[in-house]
């Protein structure tokens, strides 16, 4: 025991003895697109996928371990077969994913988030955020249905192929005319890229969740359905009712005014410095829980009017 214990400290201090800088480097790098990987497989519906691989890969380890024969033989066919399959099936998610690997920009990743270097795309998400809130209040007012998808980290260029690019500065009249009853493109989403309207008419893809109230139509199944699939925000405006509401992560938050709707964009959209943000958001919560707590619903829309 004595002696293996020894025999270890020794080992570590070869180890040692031999890192180099480049091994730093090598191991910051390796965590680093680690780290990246879960956050990526996080954002789609890989989770699920990858849960189902390892869960296969420990049930073939055991069933090795236990001498299972002809269950370990069964996995490991699978298992080798089974990874062939995923690339021809999933073809279209991982070239998404490899697409949104290039498109990132190393300062605007995650775990550098809130030292964004581009204050000018900051200033102009400003912008876009209050001139989104102006339009949204307007097609409200005037019970015109409205679909606008913000993009973040998720790529969504599979998306904005499905309908018209446009490339065009946001503003109120830009966005009430395309959404105006009637004009070629009012029919389906905008998605928002980098603070610019990068197409209209996009084909968002539907929730299936079953929870989601009865009365609630495509606009909004579209909304969550786009919201469950990646990390982009949803903002809809409704036809029938005139209620805005924003999804994100799958959740439907109702009933937002001009000035909710702002907050809750400027939040996710425009990050501040840790500290700033966490009050910003508790500010923002505490607003929405207490003034206007019957109105908001989460999960789904099941606490819906
Ligand atoms: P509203 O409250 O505005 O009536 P709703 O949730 O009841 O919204 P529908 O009445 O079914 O939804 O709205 C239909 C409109 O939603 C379509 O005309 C189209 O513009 C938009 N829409 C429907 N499905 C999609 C989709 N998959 N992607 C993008 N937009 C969609
Ligand atoms: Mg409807």
């Amino acid at each position: 025991m004595n002696t293996g214990f020894w025999s270890f400290l020794e080992d570590v201090g070869n180890v040692l003895r031999d890192f180099k800088p480049a091994d730093l480097l090598d191991i910051v790098v390796v965590a680093f697109l680690t780290y990246e990987l879960i956050v990526l497989v996080r954002q789609t519906r890989a989770a699920q996928l990858v849960k189902g691989i390892l869960i296969l890969f420990v049930a073939s380890f055991l069933s090795d371990l236990w001498a299972m024969r002809t269950l370990s033989y069964v996995l490991q066919k699978i298992l080798q077969f089974g990874v062939l399959a995923l690339v021809v099936v999933f073809q279209p998610e991982i070239r998404r994913a490899l697409e949104q690997v290039g498109r990132t920009n190393i300062f605007a990743i995650s775990i550098f988030k809130g030292k964004t270097p581009d204050e000018q795309l900051r200033e102009r998400w400003k912008t876009a955020i209050a001139t989104v809130c102006d339009a949204a209040e307007q097609m409200s007012d005037s019970r015109t249905g409205a679909l606008i998808v913000f993009e973040r980290r998720s790529n969504l260029s599979e998306i904005i192929k499905t309908g018209t690019v446009l490339n065009a500065d946001i503003n109120v009249e830009a966005i009430g005319t395309i959404f105006y009853e009637g004009t070629p493109l009012h029919d389906g989403a905008v998605v928002v890229r980098d603070a610019r309207i990068k197409a209209a008419g996009c084909v968002l893809p539907l929730s299936a969740n079953q929870d989601i109230s009865k009365d609630m139509g495509t606009r909004h199944r579209a909304a969550l359905g786009m919201s469950e699939n990646s990390d982009a925000l949803c903002v809809v405006v409704s036809e029938e009712t005139g209620i805005i509401s924003m999804a994100k992560n799958g959740v439907l938050i109702r009933r937002l005014d001009r000035q909710n709707l702002y907050n809750l964009l400027q939040m996710e959209l425009i990050p501040d410095p840790p500290a700033e943000e966490e009050r910003r958001t508790q500010r923002v919560l505490n607003r929405l829980r207490g003034k206007k707590a019957k109105e908001v619903s989460v999960d789904g829309d099941k606490k819906a009017e």
